[in-house]
This record gives structure tokens, sequence and C-alpha cells, in this order.
């Protein structure tokens, strides 16, 4: 399967041909025409697989067709469970979208809470974060909200887990719409992968690769 056959518009194939990417990786032509329905995946798969752009290219593509003056809201939550993937996950969505005027925040400890607190306040349509931080910013900055999320994505669920988050992601889950898209993947899928899938996700196509 080419890139032409997965309905993405020039902007997109062209980062994907700026980066050097020949053809869709098998979690990309799995998960890139399902996640573009709208439909909640959960999906198996490891780093290197090129997961990342198997949840990204969608969600970049949906926002293409927005259109200009739809609400000036955070529409793409990305959790990560560390702040090295938080970089890795960012500089990747900046890199897929570079043909395009969406913008991505990075939200991480260790970087100054108030020059991220203003630049969510410019409303960046993508933001990637550890949860942690992104509660902060929840809670205290003002005009960063999460009624108007589309997309809520959990990557590397396993080791969200492993790494405590549990509770946080919970509380993100309350304030996101009921109504909206979640995609989760992980290397494993262990029992608590599972219980976090079904309290945030409805009927998830199951894909692998
Ligand atoms: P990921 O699994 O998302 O961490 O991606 C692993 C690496 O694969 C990254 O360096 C990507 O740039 C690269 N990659 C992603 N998709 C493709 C593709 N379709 N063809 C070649 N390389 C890719």
């Amino acid at each position: 399967k080419a890139f032409d056959e997965l309905h993405l518009s020039r902007a997109l194939t062209r980062a994907c041909e700026t980066l050097g990417y020949k053809k869709p990786t098998p979690i990309q032509a799995a998960v890139i025409p399902i996640a573009m329905t709208g439909r909640d995946v959960c999906g198996r798969a490891v780093t290197g697989s090129g997961k990342t752009a198997a949840f990204m290219l969608p969600q970049l593509e949906r926002l293409l067709h927005r259109g200009p003056r739809a609400t000036a809201a955070t529409y793409v939550l990305c959790l990560v469970p560390t702040r090295e993937l938080a970089v890795q996950v960012h500089s990747m969505t900046e890199s897929l979208a570079q043909y395009t005027n969406i913008r991505v925040c990075l939200v991480v400890g260790g970087l100054s809470a108030n020059v991220q607190a203003a630049e969510l306040r410019t409303r960046p349509e993508i933001v990637v974060g550890t949860p942690g931080r992104v509660i902060d910013h929840v809670r205290n900055t003002q005009s960063f909200g999460l009624e108007d999320l589309a997309t809520l994505i959990l990557d590397e669920a396993d080791r969200l887990l492993e790494m405590g988050f549990l509770e946080e992601i919970k509380e993100i889950v309350r304030q996101c719409p009921k109504k909206r898209q979640t995609l989760l993947f992980s290397a494993t899928l262990t029992a608590g992968v599972e219980a976090l899938a079904s309290l945030s996700m409805k009927n998830p196509a199951r894909l692998s690769a």
C-alpha cells in the first residue's frame, strides 16, 4: 500500500516524502483508515513500528478539514509516559505538520511552566505532554481546557501505568468531552491496560502490527 492510497492531503504526503517515508508501515496501513473515520482504536505496537505517524497523520488530516475559524481550542491531546518520549513525539508531529499551519505544543516537567502556559493560551491545536504537567495546566492555566477536545491519545499505555499516572489519566479523561475519539497504543496489553482501555474507549477497533 502506498501513502497515496490513504487519502491524505498533499501537505501530509509531502511531509512523508520529505521525511523519506516510501510507504506506510503495517501499523500505519492498519490504523490510518480506521482512525480517520473517528473510531476509537486500541493498538498494540512498539516503538520503531511507526506508531507516532499512525496516530498523528489522521489527526492532522482532520485538523486540515476543520476550517480556519472553527473553535480555537486544543483539539488533540497526546499523553506519553516520559519527557524524552514527549520531546520525540512533539518533534515528529511538527515534522509531519511542516507544510500546514497546525501548531503543536510540548508540555513537560523541567521546562518553565510559565512559558508553557503562555504558549497554551495561544491555543495550539495539538498538545503533547506528560500527564502530571498536563494536569497542572488544566488546573492552573486559564483559557487552557479540554472541553472542546476531539481526540485523546494515550501513547505507551503500559508505561503510563508503570510510571504511576493512572489517577492523572482518570482526571484528564473526566475533563474531556464524552463524545470524542480515543486512541490507545501499548507494547503489551496487560490487565491494567485493558482496564484503562475500557474506562477511556467505546468499542475500539483492535489493531496490531
Ligand atoms: P515510531 O514507532 O513512531 O517511534 O517511529 C520510529 C521511526 O520510524 C521514526 O524515526 C520515524 O520517523 C520512522 N518512520 C515512521 N513511519 C515511517 C515510514 N512509513 N517509513 C519509514 N520510516 C518511518
